[in-house]
């Protein structure tokens, strides 16, 4: 099981916090918030490539936004709060954020709202790490 632990991609102090205890960064202050770039963007903790730069919109909530995910990338929870849906990486359960629908912002009519610190960024054209596999 400690081995398990070492697979994974060493979370800062900040990323911990909103990771694994579902906290959430500040709006705004997000190194992706306002970033537009063809590439991927992939779970910050094992690697997972959860959503591609096509599918991220400027919401204007203070996240990254996105509206389609790659399939089976994401679980869709019921949120502790009782009203909002979780977001987490299918492969390594590290929290995203939160998805909304039915907003009619883009076409597909959902907003992932995730948290910079969750997600990292790969540009297109750049190899993909390897998948910390759980
Ligand atoms: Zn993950």
């Amino acid at each position: 099981m400690i081995e398990k632990i070492s697979q994974m991609n060493k979370l800062t102090a900040e990323e911990s916090k909103v990771i694994e205890s579902g906290g959430t960064e500040r709006p705004f202050s997000g190194e992706y918030e306002d970033f537009y770039v063809p590439g991927t963007f992939i779970c910050r903790r094992c690697n997972s490539p959860l959503y591609s730069s096509k599918a991220k919109f400027d919401a204007g909530c203070g996240w990254p936004a996105f509206d389609d995910e790659f399939p089976n990338s994401i679980k869709w929870l019921a949120d502790s709060d009782g009203s909002r849906t979780e977001i987490r990486c299918a492969n390594c359960d590290a929290h995203l954020g939160h998805v909304f629908e039915g907003e009619k912002m883009t076409e597909k009519n959902t907003r992932h709202c995730v948290n910079s610190l969750s997600i990292k960024f790969v540009a297109e054209g750049d190899e993909l790490p390897e998948v910390f596999k759980q």
